[in-house]
């Protein structure tokens, strides 16, 4: 963890795009709470297939207006470098700073890759064509990425981005710190030395929570989720636990030297809120 305790700890929170009239009411006043708890920017989601692909452009856009410090995800899977290039070109003209470039996840029913096929394709071209202009952010999977062919192999990837370019990374949420450690322990013995930020899920719904996990290879503890699993749909029971599980995690993780906090907020300020306070942040 030694790389990590140089970086002065960073906490911002992450949002998606909603599609309806009432999600784009609902994060309106999501953002105005969260906004006070001095985030150092909120980052936005990108839909990899598609119309949410406009929703990203247009919440990015209406919140850098109002004064938002944002950074946009931006996914290349299925695109193309012109398409890729005319939204960045936007981002650029509207002032943002900071991206979080991925590569997605290819959308069911679309078959072509597109002209991208990783993510540090995608940061080496942003790098390419707008320089410096931008702060790239990229994604780390301290238990490794679904698809990795093995945990070696995945580590290489990683550094891939880092070499294209990337100056810091998010993670994955999980739910065990020592898997957070082992990965930024493994980074720094390759020569990795960016900011590796923990991603943190607060638990609010389990079968979501399982739904999720299950897509990204987020591993729930066994006693975490027996506990949750008893809780049945006490969903008072569900958050109080969760807020003690994922408050003693973060506590611990900064303990240790964590760059800061990226917060999956799913568009709710309550749960990521009392967390934050209890950090006392
Ligand atoms: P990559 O870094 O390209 O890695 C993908 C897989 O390919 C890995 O298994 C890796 O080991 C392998 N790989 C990489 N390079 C090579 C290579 N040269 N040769 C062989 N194999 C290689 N998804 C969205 O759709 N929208 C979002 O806004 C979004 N935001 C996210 C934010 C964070 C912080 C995280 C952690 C994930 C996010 N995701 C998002 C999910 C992400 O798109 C998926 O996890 C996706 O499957 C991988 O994206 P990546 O950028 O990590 O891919």
């Amino acid at each position: 963890m030694e790389s990590q305790k140089k970086f002065t700890p960073t906490f911002s929170f992450e949002l998606f795009p909603p599609q309806s009239e009432q999600g784009i009411e609902n994060l309106r006043l999501t953002r105005k709470k969260l906004v006070r708890l001095n985030p150092k920017y909120f980052s936005v989601t990108f839909g990899a297939g598609g119309s949410t692909r406009e929703h990203t452009l247009e919440t990015v856009l209406e919140m850098q207006s109002e004064g938002y410090v944002v950074a946009p995800h931006i996914s290349c899977i299925g695109s193309t470098k012109q398409k890729i290039h005319a939204i960045l070109e936007k981002y650029q003209e509207a002032g943002i700073q900071q991206l979080v470039a991925l590569r997605g996840d290819m959308p069911s029913g679309m078959a072509r890759a597109g002209e991208f096929r990783y993510a540090s394709e995608l940061v080496a071209y942003i790098r390419e064509a707008f320089g410096q202009i931008f702060h790239i952010e990229v994604a780390a999977y301290p238990e490794y990425h679904p698809q990795a062919r093995s945990a070696q192999a995945d580590l290489e990837n990683f550094k891939r981005k880092i070499d294209a370019g990337a100056d810091s990374a998010i993670t994955q949420y999980f739910y065990n710190a020592d898997a957070y450690f082992h990965f930024v322990d493994s980074c720094e013995s390759m020569g990795i030395s960016v900011p590796i930020v923990p991603g943190i899920m607060p638990i609010n719904k389990f079968s979501q929570l399982v739904r999720f996990s299950d897509t990204c290879g987020a591993e729930i503890p066994r006693w975490i989720r027996k506990k949750l699993e008893g809780f049945g749909d006490d969903s008072a029971s569900i958050h109080a636990f969760g807020l003690d599980v994922v408050t003693e995690m973060c506590e611990r993780l900064l303990k240790e030297g964590a760059p800061g906090l990226h917060f999956y907020t799913m568009n709710r300020a309550n749960l990521t809120s009392r967390i934050w306070s209890r950090l006392g942040i």
